[in-house]
């Protein structure tokens, strides 16, 4: 198990300079003629703010009434945030859509913008270690999505404008798979889910929910390539997951059959 997830000998280097990339600056607010763009917009007078809110609202609500095959191809052909403009695939998420574990990470990446598919790059590949490390697969009782569908350029974090753009997506997937436990692996896909500025360090290791469901906290795998001696928090924080999930299927009598 341990080797598994590379903690003996030494969990080895990989390659980081995908993820040590250029925090490139944000780029210019595009004009985008949708709701998002509008709420976005800082100097709008109360009353616009109001009407922004009043069709966020609404394409909330009608992301919300989607099933799987109009979720998807939504989110296939969304351009409601700039991060539309520079990608190449949209990475919807992967996985069994029955799932009792869902995994978020931040965002694609360039190997994800590439083939469209959720941590498949080197911090994918430690994240499937993980998750045998647990007796966990990519694709069984596991779904595996982000916080962003498409690639923030250079790799920057997602602006919280966009963030909260691409939400509806990602609450209507959580909705659809109903799991019993989601893990938001690092910074930003905790900062958005949980709606905090709190550390990872500060907040693994406790219960939290995700509009209603539970939630864990663990280092993002990216993080945990530069910073090896975290490996064995991370490490923890899954056998306290795996302890979480069996706790919550007992206190529900059965398992859910999926
Ligand atoms: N990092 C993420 O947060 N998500 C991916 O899909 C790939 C790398
Ligand atoms: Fe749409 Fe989300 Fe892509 Fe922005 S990041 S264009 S909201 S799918």
């Amino acid at each position: 198990m341990l080797e598994e997830m590379g903690l003996t000998p030494i969990w080895r280097l990989r390659q980081p300079a995908d993820m040590a990339a250029t925090v490139a600056s944000a780029p210019a607010e595009a004009a985008a003629p949708n709701a998002v763009s509008r709420v976005a917009g800082h100097q709008s007078p109360v009353t616009d703010h109001a009407f922004a809110h009043e069709a966020t609202d609404s394409r909330a609500a009608a992301i919300m009434a989607l099933d799987w095959p109009a979720l998807k191809a939504r989110v296939a052909s969304c351009t409601d945030c700039v991060l539309h403009q520079k990608r190449n695939k949209t990475v919807f998420g992967v996985g069994d859509e029955n799932a009792e574990w869902v995994f978020v990470g931040e965002g694609p990446g360039a190997d994800e913008d590439a083939q469209g598919e959720p941590f498949v790059g080197q911090a994918g590949k430690l994240l499937d270690n993980m998750l045998a490390a647990i007796g966990l697969r990519r694709g069984t009782n596991v779904y595996i999505c982000n916080v962003v569908k498409c690639r923030p350029p250079g790799n920057r974090n997602p602006e919280p404008t966009e963030a909260l753009a691409c939400e509806p997506y990602l609450h209507r997937q959580i909705e659809l798979i109903r799991p019993k436990l989601i893990i938001a692996l690092g910074k930003v896909a905790v900062s958005n889910l949980l709606a905090t500025d709190a550390s990872i360090a500060s907040l693994r290791g406790k219960m939290h929910q995700y509009r209603g469901i539970p939630l864990l906290v663990t280092y993002h795998p990216a993080y945990l390539l530069r910073n090896l001696p975290d490996k064995a928090k991370a490490w923890a924080d899954l056998c306290f997951a795996v302890r979480v999930m069996n706790d919550l299927k007992d206190s529900k009598g059965v398992s859910r059959e999926s």
